[in-house]
């Protein structure tokens, strides 16, 4: 167990899913550094039950590279056994960079007085989100700074209705994430009544002195208030909840056993492990020491290996990857498991108008991308690599959320509503907001998604794409 102080309350609280010296000895642990155990948990593995902490601290220790490209063959294996081969697709939208927190990582922090500060009105909300939904968009995560005036709840709530209001050419978004800062419980239940799908709310670094050196002051160094943040939400009635690490901040094996530890944790007291699971890495960011050099850079194949035993470990959990990684490495991680990446992002409020007007949206940004390519070309990418681009939206509206999503997730049967959902909403994408080579990859892909199907499953897709291709619109069940 570790006690922790927190600094700013001056609260005594006990972590005990954040256990340290555990995690440490796990690392640490020689007889997990076993070719005949790492197997053995391996061929465990493939029933897509899950692995214990220990299991997952032996498979980050693989270094053989037969059996690493045996876990990665597995990893693939089990996304599809839970998740098929669908991609789900989303943009975040950033509706202010004014920030009270002084996160050394950030762009955003309080003391880079150089950056440009903006929060949009909700007009230019409105504004931005027409862009989103042009390009063919379904679900966006809104994005904000914890500012106790610029990002209110009200301000949160008048611009989640604003997105939810805007239609283009027959399309809207139709689930709005939000990744905001930690709130209290009554602050939660607000949040949800806004109607948003998952709330989003990453540690960043789960070991605590890393944290508070990371966190000089602001209401973020509050390194219990955010642990517990998911639990808050989850007391609110919030079904389905994210959390992720900020990887380069501390050792990437002991991040990883820990945001494991805290999947486990939710799962165990809650009944309902984290609806996603998000693995943002460091990447240069403007005036943000820790981010310019991270202090423990995560290489690409470490970092490839830590989404896999994620992947293996939490089977149910939907993993996010952003365009924070260049195109070709995307391309490699989505065949370990990951089951959600962001396209044509910008991480700046008001970006995606200002792209179109070649403004310097770089002073704005909270960090810089890999990933420049527009939503339209990376659908066409995915498609040709045999993923399905998905745009459905439909669980969280069909009420099968928290603990009903995850019956059907662990149970490997969501692919059940997933496979007619994704293809009838990827065709409403094709039809709608494709260009020409992008629509002809998704018709041929669709063809054969059709054939691969059987009986019922068969018939009813045939039905929903019939609709859709006769002009009705957000056709799920
Ligand atoms: S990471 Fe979040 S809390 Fe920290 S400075 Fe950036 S926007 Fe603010």
């Amino acid at each position: 167990m570790v006690i922790a102080k927190n600094s700013t309350t001056q609260f005594l609280v006990t972590m005990e899913f954040i256990n340290e010296s555990h995690i440490s000895s796990l690392i640490e642990d020689s007889k997990l550094n076993n070719i005949e155990l790492q197997r053995e948990i391996l061929q465990k593995s493939r029933e897509a039950k899950g692995l214990t902490l220990q299991e997952s601290a032996a498979l980050l220790n693989i270094t053989d590279a037969e059996l690493l490209a045996e876990m990665y063959h597995t990893a693939k294996e089990v996304k599809e056994k839970i998740y098929g081969n669908r991609l789900v697709l989303f943009a975040p939208l950033y509706i202010t960079n004014l920030c009270v927190n002084n996160c050394m990582y950030c762009a955003f922090r309080r003391d880079n007085k150089e950056l440009v500060r903006k929060t949009l009105s909700l007009n230019e909300v409105r504004q931005e989100t027409e862009f989103l939904v042009g390009q063919g968009h379904k679900r966006v995560l809104l994005v904000c700074g914890e500012h106790p005036k610029k990002a209110s709840m009200d301000f949160i709530g008048e611009s989640i209705k604003t997105i939810y209001d805007v239609r283009v050419k027959g399309g809207n978004i139709r689930r709005v994430n939000v990744n905001t800062a930690p709130l209290s419980i009554e602050d939660f239940k607000t949040l949800k009544s806004f109607g948003i799908g998952t709330y989003q709310c990453f540690q960043e670094t789960y070991h605590y002195d890393t944290y508070m050196q990371m966190h000089p002051d602001g209401p973020k160094r509050d390194y219990a208030w955010r642990l517990y943040a998911m639990d808050r939400a989850l007391q609110a009635g919030i079904d389905d909840v994210g959390i992720g690490a900020l990887f380069g901040l501390t050792d990437w094996r002991f991040e990883t056993l820990a945001l494991l530890s805290h999947a486990f944790n939710l799962d165990e007291r809650f009944g309902v492990g984290p609806h996603t699971m998000s693995v943002p890495r460091l990447e240069p960011a403007f005036n943000a020491p820790a981010a310019i050099k991270p202090p423990f850079a995560v290489d690409d194949a470490s970092f490839k290996k830590l989404i896999a035993v994620i992947r293996l470990a939490v089977p149910y959990t939907g993993i996010i990857l952003s365009t924070r990684e260049r195109a070709e490495l995307r391309r490699d991680l989505f065949t370990v498991g990951v089951s959600q990446i962001s396209a044509g992002s910008r991480t700046s409020p008001g970006a995606y108008k200002e792209s179109q007007e070649s403004l310097g949206e770089h002073e704005m940004e909270q960090f810089q991308l890999g990933d420049h390519r527009t939503l339209d070309e990376v659908v066409k990418d995915v498609c040709e690599l045999g993923y399905m681009p998905s745009f459905c939206t439909a669980c969280y509206r069909s009420e099968r959320t928290g603990d009903r999503f995850m019956e059907f997730a662990k149970s490997g049967t969501i692919g059940l509503m997933c496979v007619p959902n994704a293809i009838s909403t990827f065709q409403e994408y094709a039809n709608d907001f494709a260009s020409g080579e992008t629509k002809q990859a998704a018709e041929s892909f669709i063809k054969n998604e059709m054939e691969k199907l059987e009986g019922a499953t068969k018939h009813k897709t045939e039905k929903m794409v019939e609709r859709v291709n006769n002009g009705e619109k957000d056709v799920f069940f």
